[in-house]
């Protein structure tokens, strides 16, 4: 029993370190997690809008082109005017030559549409670029203050993580799921030990006879106030 109170203490130790080598870090994580975050979110409505102007202008070519192959007919309808033979041939002409005078100032009106919304695209693609320009900056930044701390740890935090690794395997599998949801619920502090006759996770007293048991590692005791797992002082002072 000593023992495995032992490798969970060593384990909390270990783990502290770890947390101080993330606290170098500072919020620089979360501040890259954002930046990417918003990044993409910009970066996605900014490619949504190119491929709306895009294809808003291919349609308009297609109606140029349309519109352009409307004017050959008429005007060969028109040619063909001179020539007519009798009135029904005549009624049929000049009514293909009208359809296509609608048609071509429909396209009209349609080219007019989109060109005023490729323009209200194009404004909004050019005010999201210095914005987009500026995070992508920021970001390349930040991630390269990371890095440079990240690796001027990296040695100590490779070594620290192999102790973990080695003591980890000698923490018992419920005693380790234990310590790990504690851990997270109790700001990292999984387990504790007694200091000056309190807990030294929360420094709330713990009684005499509770205190008396502990001592006796027979079994893991918890805070009574704060829950966290309680190993004697002499198995926290031979770690120390
Ligand atoms: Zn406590």
């Amino acid at each position: 029993m000593e023992e495995r109170l032992r490798s969970l203490y060593k384990l909390q130790l270990i783990d502290d370190q770890l947390d101080e080598l993330e606290a170098l870090r500072g919020d620089l994580p979360a501040t890259v997690r954002d930046l990417e975050l918003r990044i993409s979110q910009l970066r996605s409505g900014y490619d949504e809008k190119i491929a709306e102007k895009e294809e808003s202008t291919a349609k308009r070519e297609t109606n140029l082109k349309e519109m352009e192959a409307m004017l050959e007919n008429q005007k060969n309808y028109k040619a063909r005017l001179y020539s007519v033979r009798n009135n029904k041939e005549y009624d049929s002409l000049t009514k293909a030559i009208d359809q296509a005078d609608e048609e071509i100032r429909k396209k009209e009106t349609e080219n007019e549409a989109l060109v005023e919304k490729e323009g209200r695209l194009q404004e909004e693609i050019e005010s999201v670029e210095p914005l987009l320009t500026e995070l992508e900056t920021e970001l390349a930044e930040k991630q390269e203050d990371l890095k440079v701390i990240v690796k001027s740890n990296e040695r100590e935090e490779n070594k620290i993580r192999e102790e973990r690794a080695a003591v980890e395997v000698k923490v018992k599998k419920p005693d380790y799921a234990k310590y790990l949801q504690i851990r997270k619920a109790k700001n990292g502090k999984g387990v504790v030990t007694i200091r000056r006759n309190a807990c030294s996770g929360c420094h709330n007293v713990i009684p005499s006879q509770r205190q008396l048991d502990i001592r006796k590692k027979d079994r893991i005791y918890t805070c009574d106030s704060c829950g966290r797992m309680i190993v004697p002082g002499d198995v926290a002072d031979s770690l120390n």
